[in-house]
């Protein structure tokens, strides 16, 4: 089968062997899997990588292992995996599983997954629209559920990238008035004129902060979620929002930031989280969404067959993009 590699600012395919299949695992033929993010690591790494691409959609081709998916399902690949004994993985939390076994690519045409982190994939959603549950929904989904966010309430979306145009998707669903930050000029217009976000703000302008307080009248600030993982920006929410609310971080950032526990949360009754993908046991509210949503769809910018990778990295790479979707089998 066809596989990708990455590395040194490139992407090609190669061939490998197909995965043979096991107890509790499916063989998965992937018939949609986007770029993620966290995948420009791997592009840019001076090494190649072969695990990248932990995204996708597909339709299960051996199931002879599982008692869960039979042959023929159509299922959702969420990302990484998970012992599926422990107390998280049990609760659907299986992304915070601390003994996680290793995990294939999804950049590949067939993958092999564990049967019990798949979402099963109903006929009336195309495989596209199926794989924005991954990272393009995933981790703003849990986030959204976990504030509790209500159309009464004003949400503040730091980062533009595929993860916050998914926040914003899922705040228009609900209903929420939505104030986004970016600063690339495509990601601003699309967030408001294709996902409908109220306000969006540049985020190098030194006035953003007053705007923020100025466009969330009438009414408070209470809710944000950071998917830029820049420091100035989870400074900015923290800032931001208003007494007693809630805030998320969605975009990775592994330094430290300024936190005051006095001024930001003891007397101020901040909530601070982080999520890093959704519930399992949300799957049902996760199918609504993809079925009920004309904005998911709207997340896919571009598609590119396996035969075009290296200019879909490319693409990707030049920010001017929200979801870049690979076809393995064109
Ligand atoms: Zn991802
Ligand atoms: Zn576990």
């Amino acid at each position: 089968m066809k596989s990708l590699v990455l590395g040194n600012k490139k992407a090609y395919v190669e061939d490998v062997p197909d995965p043979s299949p096991e107890k509790e695992w499916v063989i998965v033929k992937i018939e949609s899997t986007p770029i993620c993010g966290s995948d420009k690591t791997a592009f840019l790494s001076d090494t190649p990588v072969r695990n990248a691409g932990h995204e996708g959609s597909g339709i299960v081709v051996d199931s002879a292992g599982s008692v869960l998916l039979k042959n023929g399902d159509r299922v959702i690949l969420n990302p990484l995996s998970g012992c599926g004994v422990c107390e998280l993985c049990l609760t659907g939390n299986y992304i915070y599983c601390t003994s996680k076994p290793p995990f294939a690519t999804h950049f590949a045409q067939f993958v092999k997954v564990q049967d019990f982190v798949c979402t099963v994939l109903p006929e009336d959603i195309s495989y596209d629209t199926g794989a924005m549950a991954c990272c393009a929904l995933g981790p703003a989904f849990s986030s959204i559920k976990r504030m509790n966010l209500k159309a009464f309430d004003t949400l503040l979306v730091t980062g533009l990238g595929p993860v916050g145009m998914g926040a914003v998707c899922i705040a228009k669903f609900l209903g929420a008035r939505v104030i986004a930050l970016d600063t690339v000029p495509f990601r601003m217009k699309m967030a408001l004129d294709v996902l409908g976000a109220d306000i969006v703000l540049d985020a190098a302008d030194p006035g953003a902060r007053a705007k923020i307080a100025e466009a969330a009248r009438p009414g408070r600030l209470t809710r944000a979620i950071d998917a830029s993982g820049n420091a100035a920006a989870e400074r900015l929410c923290i800032d931001a929002v208003e007494p007693g609310g809630i805030i998320s971080f969605v975009g990775e950032n592994h330094n430290e930031i300024p936190i005051r526990p006095s001024e930001d949360f003891i007397r101020k009754g901040l909530t601070l989280m982080g999520s890093w993908h959704c519930n399992l046991n949300d799957r049902a509210e996760m199918i609504t969404l993809l079925r009920r949503s004309p904005l998911v769809p709207k997340l896919i910018t571009e598609t590119f067959g396996f035969s075009r990778v290296q200019e879909a990295f490319e693409k990707f790479m030049g920010g001017d993009t929200c979801k870049v979707m690979l076809k393995p089998w064109q």
